[in-house]
């Protein structure tokens, strides 16, 4: 069920066994991993190791992550979009009655990511959120409350690296079972980033869609073609330490 890109496992069964096989965790860090998270993790051994850690499941987010799994000849089943694998556990939480945690992006977005996801989920129990602007350092009274609430799964939107910078830093002190950097999701939920139209996304082309709407992101895109250039000839500096 997985497939090894890199230094790396990613889950290559579907959303519906990946939401499956995440139930035997005590506890699970969810990584997005689109081509521009796992370069980072190549390029920074902190999040190399978050990455590689026993607790860390890496998803494929992104057609860049699928065409790397063709590449070593061990295609993914399908691509798992983080933001639709969070509307998922949103889902079963929703369905089992267990809390979720929101923390991240700015006030008022979080404020209407609230209202879209309980108009969305009538019955979802949110049990706490906080804005992503906050001290990672000094933060005890946001990690006090995430732990008081008993939440079930926290998702963090404040973007890579910052995002996995603090599930890994409070992971260990906090009761959650499910923990998830979900980058810019929540702006999508309030309304204010669309996601590509469904045509772009089936055409593996969403990155085009919001280069075309965010154009700094340009910048960021060029890690696509330099993770599949490792790939294809795995010219990994970790490997060859
Ligand atoms: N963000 C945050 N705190 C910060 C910096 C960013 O909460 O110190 C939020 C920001 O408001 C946005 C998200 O993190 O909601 C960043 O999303 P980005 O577009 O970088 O994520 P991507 O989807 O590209 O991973």
């Amino acid at each position: 069920m997985f497939t090894k890109i890199l230094d790396y496992k990613v889950f290559s069964g579907t959303k519906k066994q990946l939401i499956q096989y995440i139930e035997d965790f005590d506890k699970v860090n969810i990584i997005s991993g689109n081509p521009e998270i796992l370069y980072s993790g190549m390029e920074n051994e902190f999040l190399h190791q978050v990455y590689t850690d026993k607790t860390s499941v890496i998803i494929p987010d992104g057609v860049g992550t699928v065409m790397a799994s063709k590449i070593v000849k061990n295609p993914m089943k399908e691509k798992i979009a983080g933001i639709e694998l969070m509307e998922e556990i949103v889902k079963k939480c929703e369905k089992e009655n267990k809390s979720i945690y929101l923390l991240g992006a700015q006030e008022e977005i979080l404020k209407e990511c609230i209202i879209n996801l309980l108009v969305k989920f009538p019955n979802i129990k949110i049990v706490g959120a906080h804005n992503g602007y906050f001290d990672l350092e000094n933060c005890e009274e946001i990690v006090e409350d995430i732990k008081h609430k008993e939440t079930y799964a926290l998702f963090v939107a404040m973007g890579c690296p910052r995002q996995e910078t603090f599930i890994a830093k409070y992971m260990n002190s906090l009761p959650c079972k499910i923990f998830m950097g979900v980058g810019g999701s929540f702006d999508v939920f309030a309304g204010k980033v669309n996601r590509a139209p469904k045509w772009m996304i089936k055409l593996g082309i969403e990155w085009l869609y919001r280069v075309i709407k965010e154009p700094w992101r340009i910048k960021r895109l060029i890690c696509i073609p330099k993770f599949l250039w490792r790939v294809i000839f795995n010219t990994d500096k970790m490997e060859n330490k």
